[in-house]
């Protein structure tokens, strides 16, 4: 057992806006599963819309999905990993037996639940993973950049859902961790040039800062336009949409070329309506279309190596450490994109909270 109580403190949020910091049990490994000991674990925007209700029906659970930590103990059966060993978990769990999951896509799988949206997660001081999902961190990477392993394989997903290629034209649409983390990917992957579009002065520098060429503010200047000038009147090949709105679904459209690439990660709401005119576009743009809302399989590891590379910085995305205690103020710097944050990363040995930039 990870130590002689079988109680840890989590944040648990028991209803809408209705978040307790708790004594709750230490969950109990079963066979094949991995008790976690949390070292660090960032705050999403999802966690946000979690504790406002607008993501899922709420029942008591402890949100947390972006994770790292050591391992305390590991049921029956379990090869893979020790205890005392670093490890961080693919969040998407699935049977591995069904039709999806042998397609390779396990997020439809009948079983899928989320780690931290649908099952407890870690803004906790233990929490439980089969071992299928746990990837070890490399040597050298700290807990707090490992944690960034989650939000990095959604944005490795979709980038690699937009086929971005050498020499690209790439738009982000948004200028949040993710959209400022599709910037840098898409500058890795080569892009001539990165233009984001966002609204908030301080994200769009960070943007800069990670690699975008161009930054467009959407409040002071008409993003379309700056896309058609910077392309000859074309478009851009390659529109990565990270906001999810239909306003944003439609800039995307419109400012990828004909015969481009568009990837969508912002997630809608669910009465969202976008014009058929729009799809008119589609059809006569030849455009094509992905979607990612999730990162599986290998995006896991391949995040864990462009932050282990330094090719990804994870130090710059950091604004903010908290103690898990100071939950709700992480959630509502976050929301309010208060203190320019950009992540907030919750450290159950720490107290307080601590800017670093
Ligand atoms: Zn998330
Ligand atoms: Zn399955």
């Amino acid at each position: 057992m990870p130590s002689s109580s079988s109680k840890m403190k989590a944040a648990v949020l028991l209803d809408v806006e209705k978040l307790e910091f708790k004594e709750v049990d230490i969950p109990k490994v079963g066979p094949g599963e991995v008790l976690v000991k949390v070292k660090a674990c960032g705050i999403c925007g999802s966690d946000v819309s979690m504790y406002r209700g607008r993501y899922l029906p709420v029942k008591p659970i402890i949100p947390g999905h972006e994770f790292a930590g050591d391992v305390a103990e590991v049921g029956e059966g379990v090869k893979y990993v020790k205890p005392g060993e670093r490890v961080v978990a693919d969040i998407n769990v699935s049977c591995g037996v069904c039709y999806y999951c042998k397609r390779m896509q396990k997020l439809f799988c009948p079983d899928m639940y989320q780690v931290g949206i649908h099952s407890n997660g870690a803004f906790a001081e233990y929490i439980k993973v089969p071992e299928q999902n746990i990837i070890k961190i490399p040597t050298g990477v700290s807990y707090e950049h490992a944690a960034f392993m989650e939000p990095l394989s959604c944005v490795i997903s979709v980038v690699d859902r937009a086929n971005v290629a050498l020499g690209d034209v790439v738009v982000v649409i948004g200028d949040g961790p993710l959209g400022i983390s599709a910037a840098r990917l898409a500058k890795l992957s080569g892009a001539s040039a990165v233009i984001v579009c966002g609204h908030h002065d301080y994200r769009l520098n960070k943007a800069k800062e990670m690699g975008a060429d161009i930054i467009v503010n959407t409040s002071k200047e008409d993003p379309l336009e700056v896309v058609l000038s910077e392309t000859d009147r074309r478009g851009a090949d390659v529109v990565i949409e990270v906001v999810g709105k239909p306003t944003t679904y439609r800039w995307a459209v419109d400012m990828v070329r004909r015969g481009g690439r568009v990837a969508l990660m912002g997630v809608p709401g669910p009465t969202d309506k976008l014009e058929l005119m729009m799809f008119n576009d589609i059809f006569n743009k030849e455009l094509s279309l992905n979607v990612s809302f999730a990162g599986t399989y290998d995006k896991g590891i391949r995040a864990l190596a462009l932050i282990g590379s330094k090719k990804f910085d994870v130090g710059k995305m950091i604004t903010h450490r908290i103690g898990l205690e100071n939950l709700l103020d992480g959630l509502m710097m976050v929301e309010r994109k208060a203190d320019n944050v950009i992540k907030v990363v919750t450290l159950p040995e720490m107290k307080g909270v601590e800017k670093l930039q």
